[in-house]
């Protein structure tokens, strides 16, 4: 049976799940049942984003520990996925021991190929997105051009991953592979900051503890200890769940990847990740799926201004299936989409309601009424040899337009 390996992202834990995560969520879980209907043998991962330098400060403030602040926060979205009938197969969180374990093997590896080396950083760092920035890409008053709040430069001795080293080598498997970032226009948009140059990237921190320590390597005097970042972290959360670099159980389904991702952290896995794979000597994903953003009522939803649609709540009120139809139907993939509670309840009318709850209703009164619910085989397709016909094509057409989304 074919292996097929599908991943949403890990949920970073500073956040309480939003109808973002539970889009995500349902598309890969769709796309999970769609291939099992096809008798693959699927696996399907999701998880939580503990580490760094947010959580740390956040679990102050909640008076905590990071861990009992992050076992806190990740019970919620497994609590979530599980009333939303989620059928993942592996819950990861990137504080598991095994995952700890593989990342920092997976260090070793890179560091002895010589692709990761030792510098000095100094950059307009934001604490919020734990992201450095270069001057071009700053906003206004030195802002950080991701979430707008304030940088701070910070100058740390950091490791290094060779990301320009491989340049050439991700530009030739972008070209050689044109449906591998769907849909298009944003593997055309990697393509394009490929071209424009990769910098090094900073792997390693020094400024705060609640990470991935370094691997011990006599080879290796540092003056502070260090951390892992954040994304070289949480990336391989894809990886340590199969096993990496410990019993191997699960990497076959490593073979035909499908990662899902908001077109925010398109970058981090189009681009680091497949460096660091490159790197790895493993195979790349198959596809890297992107969606865009939801807005609420025509508005960017945010924190602040109180608009974030709490997806509980939704399901509450109108029925877990009635919310994975309506995301999962009002979003063209890919795009922005908008959640309203009129569309919302538009789309339960008329297509559930009306379009599909009455057919259903038609097909079975009137199987009864006039057929005694019994459906003579031979009849049917004596008589009906063009409507089924009809129905293969469709069947067919809806594989070809899932596989190419
Ligand atoms: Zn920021």
């Amino acid at each position: 049976m074919q292996k097929r390996y599908i991943t949403s992202p890990i949920y970073y834990v500073n956040d309480v799940p939003h109808i973002g995560h539970a889009y995500t969520t349902f598309l890969c879980d769709m796309l999970k049942k769609f291939y099992q209907l096809q008798g693959k043998d699927m696996l399907f991962t999701t998880g939580t984003d503990e580490h760094g330098q947010k959580i740390e400060q956040s679990a102050q403030k909640n008076a905590l520990e990071p861990k009992a602040y992050a076992d806190k926060i990740s019970a919620r979205f497994r609590e979530l996925w599980n009333e939303f009938h989620i059928d993942y197969d592996i819950f990861v969180r990137t504080t598991d021991n095994t995952h700890c374990l593989s990342v920092q093997k997976a260090f070793e590896i890179m560091y002895d190929k010589g692709d990761i080396y030792k510098g000095s950083y100094e950059g307009h760092y934001c604490i919020s997105c734990e992201s450095f920035f270069t001057q071009t890409q700053l906003g206004e008053n030195q802002s950080c051009p991701d979430c707008g709040k304030v940088t701070q430069i910070v100058e740390e001795e950091s490791y290094f991953f060779a990301l320009s080293k491989y340049q050439d080598k991700l530009l030739a498997h972008f070209r050689a592979h044109p449906n591998m970032i769907a849909p298009a226009f944003y593997q055309n948009e990697i393509i394009h900051f490929v071209e424009t140059g990769l910098n090094d990237l900073s792997i390693t921190r020094t400024s705060f503890e609640w990470g991935v320590p370094l691997p011990h390597n006599p080879k290796r005097k540092d003056d502070k200890p260090h951390v892992m970042y954040v994304w070289l972290d949480a990336l391989l959360s894809y990886l340590s769940p199969l096993g990496y670099m410990a019993d191997g159980e699960k990497m076959p389904y490593w073979e035909h990847t499908t990662h899902f991702v908001g077109k925010d952290i398109l970058r981090f896995h189009a681009v680091y990740w497949v460096a660091f794979l490159m790197s790895l000597e493993l195979p790349l994903p198959k596809h890297i799926y992107t969606h865009g953003w939801w807005t609420r009522d025509g508005a960017k939803m945010s924190k602040s201004i109180g608009n974030v649609v709490n997806p509980k709540e939704v399901a509450n009120a109108y029925g877990v299936e009635s919310l994975r139809y309506f995301l999962l139907r009002e979003m063209p993939f890919g795009q922005d989409g908008d959640f309203s509670q009129k569309a919302l309840i538009e789309r339960i009318n008329a297509e559930l309601s009306n379009d599909m709850g009455n057919l259903l209703n038609r097909l079975c009164g009137m199987s009864e009424k006039y057929f005694d619910l019994k459906i003579d085989s031979t009849d049917v397709e004596a008589y009906f040899s063009e409507e089924l016909e009809q129905i293969h094509t469709l069947a067919h057409n809806t594989q070809e337009k899932m596989y190419h989304i």
